[in-house]
């Protein structure tokens, strides 16, 4: 009989683990692990719609940042071991549901996997790949024609940020080559009659307290590379969670000044399609519980 190993270098932290025996940095081994699968309303409105888009949080990351206000299944790993075939049911279920998309949250350490179910599953709505960014772009390839839309996160510009706070060097240039990749394959977000998202890339960058110039540096570079009709959402949700809470600046909420610096210079670059949040989003209320459900279903 053949035995494959996964010996894993498919992000950019190149562990080299062998996956089947113990994990790598991302904390997981070679099963799916899933911690929530339930509709979700507090996406971008393209993409949480009025039916909620369906949200399918994977256990375990590569980035680990240490703000990350899911820490308890990203550097916890919190969650379910389940086969394919198990996640494909969890797809259906959620599709059952009437959600407007499938979401999947945090997937970049199981993307060979995630490609083999997403060929043989063809989603009846679409594919969300709901990403940190940090993500080699061969890795990506692997999900051409699978993925429909990519929300990356674009979360430091400066490596000052990405090291202190998610031990990752050179993570601008690495994330910004990836959603280079994700524009060539499905382009810039297109939105129906009804204002939901179909297809195409949405650019985030969630603005900590402390390090506005990150979102001005990030969005001048994405209009340079990607033109004023970007879809682009600046995200004012942080809260500080885990090891934060013990590391100012990022130890408090963003003060509405903060965020009206951004927003300010960011409109004043002239992009057309720009989503906000309002200040009640920097609340507990709004991270989901991870309590298996909609996985605990076999
Ligand atoms: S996916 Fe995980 S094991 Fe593989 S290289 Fe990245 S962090 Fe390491």
């Amino acid at each position: 009989m053949q035995v494959i190993i996964l010996i894993c270098n498919i992000c950019p932290r190149n562990c080299r683990a062998e996956r089947n025996i113990s994990p790598g940095f991302c904390g997981v081994g070679e099963s799916f692990r899933v911690a929530r699968a339930a509709p979700h309303f507090w996406e971008e409105p393209p993409i949480s719609g009025v039916n909620g888009s369906g949200t399918v949080f994977f256990s375990g990351c590569n980035l680990r940042c240490v703000f990350c206000q899911n820490h308890n299944i990203s550097s916890g790993c919190f969650g379910k071991d389940v086969t394919p075939a198990q996640l494909m049911k969890i797809f259906d279920n959620l599709v059952s549901k009437g959600v407007h998309n499938l979401n999947l949250v945090t997937p970049s350490h199981f993307v060979p996997m995630l490609s083999k179910v997403l060929k043989e599953y063809h989603s009846p709505i679409p594919v969300v790949y709901n990403t940190s960014s940090y993500e080699k772009a061969e890795t990506l390839r692997m999900l051409e024609g699978l993925v429909d839309i990519y929300l990356p996160d674009i979360k430091y510009f400066d490596d000052s940020p990405a090291v202190k706070y998610s031990s990752a060097p050179g993570y601008f240039k690495i994330a910004f080559e990836a959603v280079k990749e994700m524009y060539r394959q499905v382009g810039n977000l297109c939105v129906n009659g009804e204002g939901i998202a179909e297809r195409g890339v949405l650019i985030r960058h969630m603005v900590l307290p402390g390090n506005i110039s990150q979102a001005v540096s990030i969005f001048s570079r994405v209009l340079d590379e990607f033109g004023s009709d970007a879809y682009i959402s600046i995200m004012r949700q942080y809260i500080p969670c885990g090891a934060a809470v013990k590391m100012p600046p990022i130890d408090r909420p963003l003060s509405s000044r903060e965020y009206k610096i951004v927003t300010d210079k960011i409109f004043s670059l002239g992009f057309n399609n720009v989503f906000l949040q309002s200040k009640a989003s920097s609340s507990e209320i709004f991270i989901p519980d991870f309590d298996l459900e909609g996985v605990d279903i076999f």
